[in-house]
């Protein structure tokens, strides 16, 4: 879906910013990119819907180069979602809304119908949003405003640039749950940038660890746990959340076998987490052994939503 071979980006001032950058973002994926401060997280971004453009290398969007594609073509087929959300203020809401159908010269109608699908998709009464002011919103329901407009046209491609980390951690937690879900319906490619590692291994599909404009290891929240590409992967994924290690209890997570059927491997009830984890880059689920005998099974999921959970029971 989207191809980035050797794409590098040097600013004009010397700084270089992305090196060299080889990666494939599959269709209907969550593709979260992590990486600390300056590490070119939105340089990269900003680079497949040409706000930045390359010094090096080719970006392609279904085998087709992005400088081969109008540009409003382009942006109008990639949604976009900043931390600051930027409303338009003397807009109401369901104007707002409507600014790519508009460009792309929808039928009124069709844009209304559109606008009040996307307010209740979100959980925002249409009746009572779409002829609001943003001002006249939370913060947390204007970033909701800000995903429904970038998915207004309906675009595959949706980017993401630290869309949560203005927000309180509650509201946070929130709009990641209800972003889960809503992807689990529309199937969108999400390229989603962030600094927190606790939102990444939630979010994630796949996760991108990045450091001074490179990549150090690309794989699924369970890879980076349980194989570290190197101590800075371990560093950032792990140690920050000692506590995440030593809660972890798998027994808490053991549900009944309903099915009779095939489990693909079996692990002991005192298992730890790395072992746990080790066993679920492989398979899904697992049944669960004590004194040589089945008491259940754990997959893939639950764990991954307990550590998530356990991670930001820590920051409040
Ligand atoms: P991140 O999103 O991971 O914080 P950025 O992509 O914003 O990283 O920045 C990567 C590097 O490029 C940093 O060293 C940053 O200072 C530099 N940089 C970003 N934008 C510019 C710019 N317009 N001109 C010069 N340097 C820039």
């Amino acid at each position: 879906m989207i191809q980035f071979d050797h794409v590098s980006k040097k600013y004009p001032d010397g700084t270089n910013a992305v090196n060299s950058i080889n990666l494939h973002i599959k269709a209907g994926e969550f593709f979260v990119i992590i990486g600390p401060s300056g590490s070119g997280k939105t340089t990269l971004l900003k680079m497949i819907n040409r706000l930045i453009p390359l010094s090096e290398g080719t970006i392609s969007i279904n085998g087709k180069r992005i400088s081969d594609y109008d540009i409003h073509e382009l942006r109008w087929d990639i949604g976009y979602v900043l931390q600051q959300i930027a409303l338009f203020p003397h807009m109401t809401i369901g104007e707002n809304i409507a600014i790519v159908p508009e460009l792309k010269n929808w039928e009124q109608d069709k844009i209304k119908k559109r606008i009040d699908e996307l307010l209740e998709m979100v959980g925002l009464e249409p009746e009572i949003y779409r002829s609001r002011k943003p001002h006249e919103l939370s913060g947390g329901q204007q970033q909701r405003v800000g995903v429904t407009r970038a998915l207004a046209a309906n675009p595959p491609i949706i980017l993401m640039d630290e869309p949560f980390s203005a927000l309180d951690p509650l509201s946070r937690e929130k709009l990641q749950d209800d972003l889960l879900h809503l992807q689990q319906k529309i199937k969108k490619t999400i390229v989603f940038v962030t600094h927190d590692m606790k939102e990444a291994l939630k979010l994630g599909d796949r996760i991108c660890v990045m450091k001074n404009g490179e990549i150090v290891q690309v794989g699924t929240p369970d890879d980076l746990l349980a194989n570290p590409e190197n101590e800075f992967v371990r560093q950032f994924v792990g140690d920050k959340h000692e506590p995440v290690f030593r809660e972890f209890n798998l027994q808490n997570l053991i549900v009944p076998i309903l099915e009779e059927r095939e489990t693909e491997a079996t692990i002991s009830a005192s298992a730890s987490l790395n072992e746990t984890l080790e066993l679920l880059t492989h398979h899904d689920q697992l049944a669960v052994e004590e004194n040589g005998a089945i008491i259940g099974m754990v997959n893939r999921q639950s764990v991954i939503r307990q550590l998530a959970g356990t991670m930001q029971k820590e920051v409040r």
